[in-house]
């Protein structure tokens, strides 16, 4: 079912989760765990993130440096298909323009409508210094509104080349926004009006970049629907862990943390930063409810345990 049917059709809040697949060569087990510990939480559905190729120099004998090109985490397609095949549950595979050519993408979709998954997540990814070597004849995807293009014209039967059968896929296609702005635009109206580039080109949600400020992303949709989107825009989460991500949270991901929260983090005894993580999720979900979003979806590292005491006690309020 598509994600936007899926959200349509809930009565009660709705939270989904976002998974990373195993480092290459690694087990699946530890991830379908993870998912195991959601399945009494009844997700509506499961994004599995992907990872474009990274650039790796090594030293040779002579002091000349040999280039590696290495995906770290394959799997992002095998483990969608995993999860719905075993647990019945809907995922949502990301898919990115860097690292992969256009034809790349167009098999990942083909396979994925093989596999009757109906939903993918379109981003542009970040430059792990793949971006420029292209592969001779082939294309790339510039922005996320053009893998967003490719996938629309694939809905209506168009594909790379002109093939004689020529089934229109019928994918349900999320998008990526910023209540903080995107880390490259000037500001964010102008990332905003990109934003709205993405929906009219054919995506039907947006699932937003982890915030810690629930005033930021009210700010964040009302500006959205100024400019006239109107898709269902669904709030990030994540539950801070450790004191370290004051620092790698904002590095990695260009987000602020509150002072206050900051503040609880600094000030809690270690191996107890998570109780500050999951009061303030708790938190925020409560009032993002209360302002009027119906689903919120949670970055999640390799367990369920800290969402469960989130989510759990939000379901039974319901
Ligand atoms: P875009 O929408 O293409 O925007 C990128 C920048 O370009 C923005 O500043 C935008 O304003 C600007 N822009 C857009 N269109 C134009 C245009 N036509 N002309 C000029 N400027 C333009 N990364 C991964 O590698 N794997 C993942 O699985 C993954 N999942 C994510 C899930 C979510 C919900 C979010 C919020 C992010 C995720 N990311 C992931 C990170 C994402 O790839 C990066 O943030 C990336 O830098 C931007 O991706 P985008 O799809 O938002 O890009």
């Amino acid at each position: 079912m598509k994600i936007t049917e899926l959200l349509h059709n809930a009565t009660d809040p709705q939270y989904s989760y976002e998974i990373i697949p195993p480092k290459r060569g690694g087990s699946a087990n530890d991830l379908i765990e993870v998912v195991n510990g959601l399945i009494d939480l009844e997700p509506p559905y499961i994004d599995v993130t992907s990872h474009s190729a990274q650039v790796y120099y090594e030293e040779q004998a002579g002091g000349t440096w040999k280039r590696h090109v290495k995906r770290k985490r394959p799997g992002t397609l095998g483990m969608c298909a995993a999860i719905r095949g075993r647990f019945g549950i809907e995922t949502v595979p990301h898919l990115l323009c860097y690292g992969f050519s256009r034809e790349e993408s167009e098999d990942a979709l083909i396979e994925l409508n093989y596999l009757g998954i109906q939903n993918v997540m379109a981003l542009r990814g970040d430059d792990n210094g793949y971006k420029k070597p292209l592969i001779n004849d082939r294309t790339r995807n510039e922005f996320a509104s053009d893998l967003v293009k490719q996938i629309s014209d694939m809905n209506q039967g168009r594909y790379l080349e002109n093939l004689i059968d020529s089934s229109p896929s019928d994918f349900c296609v999320g998008v990526a926004g910023y209540p903080e702005k995107h880390f490259e635009a000037p500001n964010l109206t102008w990332d905003i009006l990109n934003l709205k580039r993405k929906v009219e080109t054919g995506a039907a949600y947006i699932t937003t970049q982890m915030c810690f400020d629930n005033q930021q992303i009210i700010e964040f949709e009302k500006k959205c629907r100024e400019v006239g989107i109107t898709v269902p825009i669904i709030p990030g989460l994540k539950i801070l862990t450790s004191k370290k991500q004051l620092m790698s949270l904002p590095k990695n991901f260009a987000v602020q943390i509150p002072e206050a929260l900051a503040a609880e983090v600094e000030s809690a005894k270690e191996g107890h930063v998570h109780e500050v993580g999951i009061e303030w999720a708790k938190k925020q979900s409560e009032e993002l409810i209360e302002a009027g979003f119906q689903n919120i979806h949670f970055y999640l590292l390799m367990t369920s345990k800290h969402v469960r005491k989130v989510v759990g006690p939000l379901r039974k309020m319901a």
